[in-house]
């Protein structure tokens, strides 16, 4: 069996805060940066064997962890695994590659259909998983298919229909890894492209807190809604907890405004559940994972 400490890149004790963009969270017991899928299974093995919990993170942008931490190991798929090619009109890259690159790589070869993901800061992996989306656009739309590491170690090609792509959801659970996947594009002209993506990048730094660290939007869309809309009708616009707070620029987006503590953006996060709900009736749903 493999020395997983031997063989593959690991840091032990590693504060989370450091690979979320929230910048919240205590201390992993391990987080690894496996190179390829072998070391993947490698590493979960040795959970198995050794009965460590452990689980996947992208770039960290839609996932807080707790306070305390994460007591089992964080396998982080990253710069490690951020290999692609681009064959004609189809990208074909390595889970790890961050979204906005791969549309750099797009955009670099005339390739339409991806500007609005350039501006998403997670990876392919992370995209795909939750179907990330912007501006009318969602990898639903252009994932021809993924590789994925299956709980008995085996890896299984998904199409995209057998995906089952929903709003900010796929097929994929907690004990499957997207290692790869194909994006299908179509040929365009370069400067439209450009253009497109410069568009929308503006459009982003209007509108959002992006000087904040935070997880994007905290909340789905309820349907026949807009969550910030109604976190804003609420009265919540600015509402703070500790070092917390709901955007003044953007009410869908909970901010780390002040060296916010985990818990206080959870606190945040239910405050402003209940009181929409008890002023609306709505349910709002966080689109960040939050493990505890
Ligand atoms: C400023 C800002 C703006 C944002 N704008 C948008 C936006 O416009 N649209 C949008 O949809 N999102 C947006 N997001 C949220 C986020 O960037 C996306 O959800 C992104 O797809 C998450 O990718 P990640 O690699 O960071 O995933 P992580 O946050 O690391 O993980 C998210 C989830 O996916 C799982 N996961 C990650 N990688 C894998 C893998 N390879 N295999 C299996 N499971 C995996 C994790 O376990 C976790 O459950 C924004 C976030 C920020 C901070």
């Amino acid at each position: 069996m493999s020395d997983i400490f031997e063989n593959i890149s690991y840091k032990a004790d590693e504060p989370l805060k450091k690979h979320t963009t929230m910048r919240v969270g205590g201390n992993a017991k391990y987080i690894f940066s496996p190179k390829n899928a072998d070391e993947i299974k490698d590493i979960i093995d040795y959970c198995k064997d050794n009965e460590e919990r452990y689980i996947i993170i992208g770039n960290g942008s839609n996932i807080i962890f707790s306070d305390e931490g994460y007591d089992g190991i964080v396998i982080k798929l990253n710069s490690l695994m951020n290999d692609y090619t681009v064959e004609n009109d189809l990208i074909i890259a390595k889970a790890g590659c961050i979204l906005s690159k791969l549309a750099a790589a797009a955009r670099e070869n005339s390739l339409t259909g991806m500007e609005f993901a350039a501006g998403i800061p997670g990876t392919l992996g992370g995209a795909v998983v939750m179907n990330a989306g912007a501006y009318g656009g969602e990898m639903k739309d252009i994932i021809e298919y993924a590789d994925v590491l299956m709980e008995d170690g085996s890896v299984k090609r998904f199409s995209n229909s057998e995906m089952k792509f929903a709003y900010r959801e796929s097929i994929i659970n907690a004990d499957e890894i997207v290692l790869s996947a194909c994006i299908r594009l179509k040929k365009g002209n370069k400067e439209d492209i450009e253009a497109l993506m410069n568009e929308l990048k503006e459009k982003r730094t209007s509108k959002q807190p992006l000087e904040y660290p935070s997880s994007g939007s905290t909340f789905k869309r309820p349907e026949g809604y807009y969550a910030a809309k109604l976190i804003e009708d609420a009265g919540l616009k600015g509402y703070r907890v500790g070092g917390a707070m709901v955007s003044t620029k953007h009410s869908g987006f909970v901010i780390n405004y002040d060296n916010a503590s985990s818990a206080d953006v959870v606190r945040l996060i239910d405050d402003v559940k209940k009181v929409v709900f008890e002023k609306f009736g709505v349910m709002l749903e966080p689109e960040v994972k939050i493990i505890r």
